[in-house]
């Protein structure tokens, strides 16, 4: 296994949308199990693709010991509404009140491509649609109001020049 780099906001991967995997073999799985130890090694619940700079349409998470490799997942079905604190490995220290559905349905395959139908609900539906919004470009700051997302956004271009 290898750990990977988790990029940070405003690195332009996290801005393109992921596309499908169609080819399902030893270097995906291997992917997945680098995936893992990277999200464990950064203390995450869930790490998409796009975060370790792959477009692909791949995400990990863990919740409390309820592991999920997702290939391909589709959010077909969303209920409910709750605000709740929510933070990102692509945006290090910053946690923000996020509105998101309680219980979704999703689809999805595994990393040997058996296709899945779930429906999960809680904090764990939050952990889903966080990952999957990854897939499509969509960042945790593209939930807040205008005036948050410019602050946030020039925090983090700020403390990206910084680093250079
Ligand atoms: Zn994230």
């Amino acid at each position: 296994m290898a750990l990977l780099e988790v990029l940070a906001y405003p690195n332009p991967v996290l801005r393109v949308t992921a596309d499908s995997v169609t080819v399902f073999d030893d270097k995906l799985r291997k992917l997945i199990s680098d995936m893992w130890e990277t999200m464990y090694f950064s203390k995450g619940v869930g790490l998409a693709a796009p975060q370790i700079g792959l477009s692909m349409r791949v995400v990990v998470i863990d919740w409390e010991g309820e592991r999920y490799a997702l290939v391909n997942p589709r959010i077909v079905e969303e209920e409910g509404e709750e605000r709740c604190e929510e933070g990102c490995l692509s945006f290090p220290g910053i946690y923000e009140e996020i509105t998101r559905s309680t219980k979704i349905k999703v689809l999805y395959q595994d990393e040997n491509s058996i296709e899945h139908d779930d429906v999960i609900e809680g904090f764990l539906a939050r952990v889903f649609s966080h990952e999957i919004d990854h897939l499509d470009a969509k960042l945790l700051i593209d939930h807040l109001s205008p005036l948050k997302k410019t602050f946030l956004k020039k925090k983090m271009e700020r403390k990206a020049k910084e680093q250079e």
